[in-house]
């Protein structure tokens, strides 16, 4: 008898920045947040700034992974940004992918965060 390959299943895919400066800060939060085992990771520089490629992901995960949650991580002093990342665009750029997942993944819950380099994550409300 065949065997079935058994259901896999995470809760979150969380996007966010490949800047060392950020994983200590990080990792330990999206373990409180999820538990281990239970997301999958998207290290992309600039977090949301390619949200084609962020798209692209999001669309794999729930397809493989069935996940229920989205979680986009941009920061402070993003180089990937250069000059252009003030505050004002990171807010923007979070809250324009959050919107935009949201329109084709009704079921996802999509939170937004920017994670200042002291280690505090801002909940980006729209
Ligand atoms: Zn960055």
């Amino acid at each position: 008898m065949k065997a079935r390959k058994p259901v896999l299943h995470c809760d979150a895919l969380v996007v966010h920045c490949m800047d060392y400066r950020l994983q200590k800060f990080l990792h330990p939060w999206i373990m409180s947040r999820f538990g281990a085992d239970n997301f999958d990771i998207i290290s992309l520089a600039g977090g949301v700034h390619d949200y084609e490629m962020v798209l692209k992901y999001v669309q794999l995960a729930e397809q493989i992974h069935s996940i229920r949650v989205v979680t986009l991580v941009n920061h402070e002093d993003c180089r990937a940004y250069g000059r252009e990342g003030t505050y004002a665009r990171h807010r923007h750029d979070l809250l324009d992918a959050r919107q935009k997942i949201n329109a084709l993944f009704p079921a996802l819950a999509v939170e937004s965060f920017y994670l200042h380099l002291d280690g505090r994550f801002e909940a980006m409300v729209g």
